[in-house]
């Protein structure tokens, strides 16, 4: 693959995608939404700004944070705050996935819902209330951290 088509198909994919949610397609919306997309997921806005410039040139990190809100808000990108860490990004799949973070390093990764569509718990409140999902965080070891922690 050649330089050229890495840096420009995924623009192109970025710039069709912002066009179907009817957004006006910006050089920092698309490297932001490129960024999120080729990543594993689970990126912080930091880190997202720094692959992003390297796609685009200099983005100010409250340029990185407005994108990243507009993305959000139009659900081409999903954020998850993880108490004691900086807001996470991934592109959204709209699969009502969970997380799980390790409480040693850090490390986050993706629960499948076991139960299907959000919300995927019945919480004790008044029928007044319209319950739209269920936001669960898994905190534990994760293995890496859990043999290490068995070793010592
Ligand atoms: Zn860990
Ligand atoms: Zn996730």
């Amino acid at each position: 693959m050649t330089a050229a088509t890495t840096a420009e198909e995924p623009m192109a994919l970025a710039a069709a995608r912002l066009r179907t949610v009817g957004m006006r397609v910006t050089a920092p919306r698309m490297a932001v939404l490129t960024a999120v997309s080729n990543s594993a997921g689970h990126l912080d806005a930091d880190t997202l700004r720094e692959r992003a410039q390297q796609i685009t040139g200099h983005l100010s990190l409250q340029a990185t944070y407005n994108v990243l809100r507009a993305l959000t808000d139009v659900g081409l990108v999903r954020c998850t705050q993880i108490p004691g860490q900086p807001a996470r990004y991934e592109a959204e799949r709209h699969d009502n996935h969970h997380h799980f973070v390790c409480r040693c390093c850090g490390g986050i990764r993706d629960v499948e819902c076991t139960v299907g569509a959000a919300p995927c718990m019945e919480p004790q409140l008044p029928e007044e209330y319209d319950i739209q999902e269920a936001a669960v965080t898994f905190w534990g070891l994760c293995p890496d951290c859990r043999a290490a922690a068995l070793a010592s």
